[in-house]
């Protein structure tokens, strides 16, 4: 297997990556390029002001009180996009959220805070827990996704308030997939449309294409239902990504926010990253993530460290012992899936099975499933040492960021809150 010589992504990862003739993945290239001089952020930022107003004209002219929707989940990035529009903007954003179920007591306290400390109007969306049982089950089968509904709802939702509501912008945070493997570049401005939401979000399942499956009906798939065409056109719908107008820098927001509005990271060891801040209301992360292990040979880990790597806050030797820390571990959670989907572990091993991509995992005599190679076994030559950034002041286990990360020699202090300190094998429904 290749390895990116600078962060730590396998050249399986997905979305596709590809390495230059300097061993360096597009995903290391396209953070790269966003620190760049010839990104005029002040540019951006104009025209992220100018998007902004037309926003606001529009409002008034349609007699509406908001003047865009904000999809939330009460994670960091809700926190600062909510934050930046309503307190650097003056906007009134209307915030929209579409519950999954697979909610971490963690995650309901930091929306519950959002709204709160935002005093912000909130439409949220529950999903009915038999039709979510259904999807998931045949989704986790199909193409080895526990959480497609997720994806599915987040990117639906807000579209269809937008159309009822007669609210023509949707602000999105960051553009993920860019950041993670350098899919587009910066150059691309990229907007939020059908087919991204189809391609990127949906494993390229529309939700017709689930009707009859597990028992799924009509009625079980009407919340992933896009708005038509013609409704999107009369509404003038469109959807932008803040970080395509503003210097991404998720640490640093979360720090902001900490500090403005009491955003919460946690503080006991997860068992699958050593972030602290980051998709903390997500409680199927952690199944979802070790998923993508058993298919890809690679986790959260992996993910984590290679963008502190990519940041200056961590070495490459570093990032080599969280994988080798987390990559591989069973989730407890892994029960609390099966249980709630009615199969045992080993029909979760056997579905996933045909999925596992076979450049990496094979068989061993015994007929156990062995990864063939990793990251911390190559050896770090003369391409990686060339490939280093500058390492930063602020490494990720230094003090000024113990809330951010768990350094088991330094953990973060308790907060006293049971939501922050405890992890819970459940999740909460609402
Ligand atoms: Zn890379």
């Amino acid at each position: 297997m290749k390895y990116c010589a600078r962060c730590l992504y396998p050249e399986n990862a997905k979305p596709t990556i590809i390495f230059d003739d300097e061993g360096v993945c597009s995903g290391c290239r396209y953070h790269e390029s966003r620190m760049k001089l010839e990104v005029d952020w002040d540019e951006r930022l104009g025209m992220l002001e100018q998007i902004l107003e037309e926003a606001k004209f529009m409002a008034r002219k349609r007699c509406n009180s908001h003047d865009c929707i904000v999809p939330v989940s009460g994670g960091k990035d809700s926190h600062y996009q909510v934050w930046l529009l309503k307190k650097k903007y003056g906007m009134n954003p209307l915030l929209v959220t579409f519950n999954h179920t697979y909610n971490t007591p963690a995650g309901n306290r930091n929306l519950y805070n959002l709204v709160e400390k935002s005093g912000c109007d909130l439409v949220r969306f529950t999903a009915g827990l038999d039709s979510v049982r259904k999807i998931s089950r045949y989704m986790l089968k199909t193409v080895g996704d526990l959480t497609w509904h997720y994806h599915a709802g987040i990117r639906t939702y807000p579209f269809q308030v937008a159309v009822e509501r007669n609210i023509p912008l949707i602000v999105w945070g960051e553009h993920g997939f860019a950041e993670l493997t350098g899919i587009v570049s910066l150059e691309d401005f990229v907007e939020f449309t059908r087919w991204t939401r189809k391609e990127h979000d949906m494993r390229g399942y529309e939700p017709h294409d689930l009707i009859g499956k597990e028992g799924i009906s009509e009625q079980d798939i009407a919340p992933y239902i896009y708005p038509s065409d013609e409704d999107i056109a009369r509404v003038e719908v469109r959807g932008i990504y803040l970080s395509n107008f503003v210097y991404w820098n998720a640490n640093k927001q979360a720090e902001i926010m900490m500090k403005e509005w009491d955003f919460a990271p946690i503080t006991f060891e997860r068992e699958r990253t050593f972030n602290l801040h980051s998709k903390i209301e997500d409680h199927a992360n952690d199944v979802h993530d070790y998923l993508k292990y058993l298919k890809f040979g690679y986790g959260r880990a992996t993910d984590d460290a290679s963008m502190e790597i990519r940041h200056g806050r961590m070495t490459r030797e570093e990032g080599m012992v969280m994988v080798k820390r987390f990559d591989s571990h069973e989730p407890s959670t892994l029960q609390t899936y099966c249980d709630f989907l009615g199969i045992t572990k080993q029909q979760f091993y056997d579905w996933v099975e045909p999925m596992r991509d076979e450049k990496l995992w094979k068989k061993n005599a015994v007929g156990k499933w062995e990864p063939q190679d990793a990251i911390f076994l190559h050896e770090i030559g003369d391409l990686e040492k060339k490939a280093r950034v500058k390492l930063s002041e602020e490494s990720t286990f230094s003090e000024v960021n113990r809330r951010m990360y768990y350094n088991p020699l330094n953990p973060p202090p308790k907060t006293g809150e049971r939501a922050l300190d405890e992890s819970s094998l459940s999740f909460r429904v609402i």
